[in-house]
């Protein structure tokens, strides 16, 4: 009797495929496994939903190999794969894809060779064109054998964007190849040697001096720091590992080795009592939901560790979810030396090596607590009884590439699965959460006050029209915030200066004829940046010479518009020389390294000023910051969405939050031309209650969330009247428009156009989620029948922007 997989893969079609299984693989291969397949000329990773003995009406493939002798995806990672595909309308396999991080175990790469029609094009180009052009030696190295694209970029640039022309072109395709990576080719620094044994076989000099070395000296040795005592330690090293001579092993960053000091605290209050309502619901062990909503230095951290412990101590395990930018060492440093060995901190500067590696401990039952960004809320702990999301209401847990998951309310339908308790913690809960806790969904825990009564930062407004008047002229600096920075700076103290937007100005235009650089792949301004002497698009990343002249009149006069934080940067050289600033936006901070050494050196005092994007707003906690400005409140308030005034909200509410959390009181001065705007009105006031009265009062009267289950339905193509037609196409399957819901466009999308695509977008309104997830599987269904290109349709439920 034959059996049977049903297999997910990740690929853009909502069905499992059916493989047949080889005799050697019958007793072995079970639900959660994942198993490399053959499927239309690649090979793909996928997993094993079912096993079974119903032959497929088509012959089956056989299974070419299985990756897991036990389930990786457990039944209650498989039953949340399956919400997440059905809520947010995304392939299965996708989303299933995306769960076990363990692609470092498995290297994949694509073998490149030339089909016939490249053949013939090969020979005729060499007679044509001379020997460097790229695409001719392309194809003359793919002549000689086929290639692998890192083989073809080390010895051509940009060889992998002429090798997808060339594949469009029909002369050249690619092949997948998927083997097995040794999961110690890591660098010596990373790995650990130990010795096994000795050995009567020939070995190398060195290889003996190292073992011999071992040998004496038992225990785990770093292998890059054998290099004082052997030459070539690292070669020799891995040389004795295959050999099995000595044991190699990875050392995983995080957890131990972190140290972090604290005298004991005790709670106040409120975070006593928060703390005991956690606890009673922890000793349940029953679903329950809470906001934890605690004003910026309230001590929610402590709350957090604390909940935590009490779970351990009830022997169920626990994780945090985290903003991307807010995963410091300061912060693991503190988990670390509360929780040692048991915790696992999923940072996103490991490598696919160490990510597995992570996984692979926690998978074994050997880690109770881990911590990390989105995708940590997939990590497979077992007996999970506590899920804390920190500063819930943060935008990058909502991602934004398929499965468009919301990292909060995934966290949130696990626990609901597992029967565990979640904490949703913020000093600004998004709208749709204090809602739910309105409703009595979650359960509310206030916490109203800094920590031993230090007084929350006074805010000032600063209203820039006035300003202008007064001083008629068009400063990036009011008086009133350059003498706050010169006073701080003479006290020793430290200033944080807001400006959400980088770069030095925000576009050139031309004087004579008005026209701006644009980007040519994007409908968009390029964005002037000094220091790289360079004209750069944000949203694709395209790059130009600084223009001399317009490109459409000739005319000389070009005027650099609008501020950015480079620019704040070099005003504040000029205007306060003896000041050392640091700089915190995207373009010096390459890397979590670069963002960490910047944070750290402030922190330790050695710059008075940090200038950054929003990316300084979120989570910090530096007892010498008294000052916090914020050049333009303004921008983002005149985005074309719905969440504007609440993103607006978060971001100067927090920002403000970071002045004066140590023993001297802190001063926000916020610059604005729109002091009336509600926004920013209550964020000076720091009233979340206010803000929240009057959004909540404009969402329910547009029918905006919560009000409304809501989709971003956006069509692109290269070309403009494909993405308007089969828009157009998508309208009329909704025509009229389902019961309870609403159809806004299909319009022109706010950015038409982005890395070469056009797009227009319709957005779906509808009070009931059941007639939208319909609805939207219907749009789908229609694009996989007409054979759209996969990346033609995006749906996006729950959307965070509709730009
Ligand atoms: P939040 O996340 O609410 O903005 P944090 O958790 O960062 O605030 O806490 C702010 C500071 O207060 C931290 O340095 C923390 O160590 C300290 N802290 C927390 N709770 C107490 C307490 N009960 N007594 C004294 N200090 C505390
Ligand atoms: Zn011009
Ligand atoms: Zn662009």
């Amino acid at each position: 009797l034959a059996l049977y997989c049903d297999v997910s893969l990740p690929v853009p079609l909502d069905r499992t495929f059916t493989y047949a299984l080889m005799t050697s693989l019958e007793h072995r291969v079970a639900a959660g496994c994942r198993v490399i397949v053959p499927f239309s000329g690649r090979k793909l990773t996928g997993v094993v939903l079912a096993v079974h003995d119903r032959p497929p009406s088509q012959t089956a493939r056989y299974v070419e190999k299985l990756l897991d002798e036990r389930p990786v995806i457990d039944e209650g990672l498989i039953r949340l794969a399956r919400w997440i595909a059905e809520y947010y309308c995304a392939p299965l396999g996708e989303v299933l894809r995306g769960m076990a991080p363990l692609t470092g175990e498995v290297r994949r790469q694509k073998t490149y060779s030339l089909t016939s029609a490249g053949v013939d094009a090969s020979r005729q180009m060499s007679l044509v064109t001379d020997a460097d052009d790229p695409v001719t030696s392309i194809l003359r190295l793919l002549e000689q054998k086929p290639r692998g694209a890192d083989a073809l970029s080390a010895k051509i640039p940009n060889a992998r964007r002429h090798l997808d022309l060339l594949i469009k072109r029909g002369w050249v395709e690619a092949e997948e190849t998927a083997a097995d990576r040794d999961p110690l080719r890591s660098p010596a620094d990373r790995l650990e040697v130990e010795f096994v044994s000795r050995t009567d076989a020939k070995l190398t000099k060195r290889e003996r001096e190292l073992l011999a070395y071992l040998e004496l000296h038992p225990g785990q040795h770093r292998l890059s720091e054998l290099e004082t005592v052997v030459n070539g330690a690292g070669f020799a090293g891995r040389a004795l590992g295959r050999r099995g001579l000595a044991r190699l092993s990875l050392i995983v960053p995080g957890g131990s080795g972190m140290s972090f000091t604290s005298g004991p605290i005790t709670l106040n209050p409120a975070q006593h009592a928060a703390l005991s309502s956690l606890s009673g619901a922890l000793a349940a062990q029953r679903f329950e939901a809470f906001l934890l909503h605690g004003v910026t230095g309230s001590g929610k951290t402590e709350v957090y560790l604390r909940a935590i412990e009490a779970s351990l101590a009830a022997g169920r395990a626990a994780l945090m979810l985290v903003p991307e930018i807010a995963l410091t060492p300061a912060v693991a440093a503190q988990f670390g030396s509360r929780f040692g060995s048991r915790i696992a901190i999923l940072h996103s500067a490991f490598n696919d090596t160490e990510r597995a590696a992570q996984w692979r401990r926690i998978h074994a039952g050997e880690i109770q607590v881990a911590i990390g960004t989105r995708s940590a809320v997939f990590a497979p702990l077992k007996n999970l009884g506590l899920i804390i999301v920190d500063e819930e209401h943060d935008g990058s847990y909502k991602q934004e590439e398929t499965p468009r998951y919301h990292g909060r309310d995934v966290a949130v339908v696990r626990a609901r699965d597992l029967e565990a308790v979640i904490v949703l913690g913020s000093a600004t809960p998004s709208l749709e959460t204090r809602f739910n806790a309105e409703q009595g969904k979650y359960r509310l825990l206030d916490m109203p006050e800094r920590i031993e009564h230090r007084p929350m930062p006074a805010v000032e407004l600063v209203d820039m029209r006035m300003e202008f008047l007064e001083t008629r002229s068009n400063q990036i600096f009011s008086r009133r915030l350059l003498t706050a920075i010169q006073e701080k700076i003479a006290a020793r103290e430290q200033c944080m200066l807001l400006m959400n937007r980088r770069g030095f100005s925000s576009f050139a235009v031309c004087r004579a004829c008005g026209e701006r650089s644009m980007c040519v792949n994007c409908s968009v301004a390029l964005t002037f940046h000094r220091r790289d002497r360079r004209m750069l698009c944000h949203l694709c990343g395209y790059a130009e010479k600084v223009p001399a002249e317009c490109a459409h009149c000739g005319s000389e006069h070009i005027q650099f518009a609008g501020a950015g934080s480079e620019r704040v940067e070099d005003e504040l050289h000029r205007l306060i020389p003896e000041a050392r600033i640091a700089r915190m936006d995207r373009d010096t901070v390459s890397g979590k390294q670069a963002h960490e050494r910047i944070l750290g050196s402030f922190r330790a005092g050695e710059y008075d000023i940090l200038v950054g994007t929003q990316m300084i707003a979120k989570g910090h906690d530096i007892p010498n910051v008294t000052l916090v400005g914020i050049i333009n409140a303004d921008i983002g308030l005149g985005m074309p969405d719905f969440r504007a005034a609440e993103r607006t909200f978060q971001l100067l509410t927090q920002a403000a939050g970071r002045a004066g959390r140590g023993q001297m009181p802190g001063l926000v001065l916020l610059q604005t031309i729109n002091p009336d705007h509600y926004a920013v009105r209550f964020a000076a006031l720091q009233d979340y209650s206010k803000f929240y009265e009057k959004e909540v009062e404009y969402r329910r009267a547009m029918r905006y969330p919560p009000f409304a289950a809501l989709a971003n339905v956006v069509v692109r193509a290269p070309e403009k009247e494909v993405a308007l037609r089969r828009s157009g196409e998508l309208a009329a399957l909704l025509t009229p428009p389902p019961d309870r819901t609403r159809i806004l466009g299909p319009s022109q999308a706010a950015v038409e156009k982005v890395k070469g695509e056009f797009r227009y977008q319709m957005i779906v309104k509808s009070a009931s989620r059941q007639v939208l997830a319909k609805a939207l599987n219907r749009l789908r269904h229609y694009a996989q029948q007409a054979e759209w290109p996969a990346t033609s349709l995006i749906i996006d439920v729950d959307p965070m922007t509709l730009l």
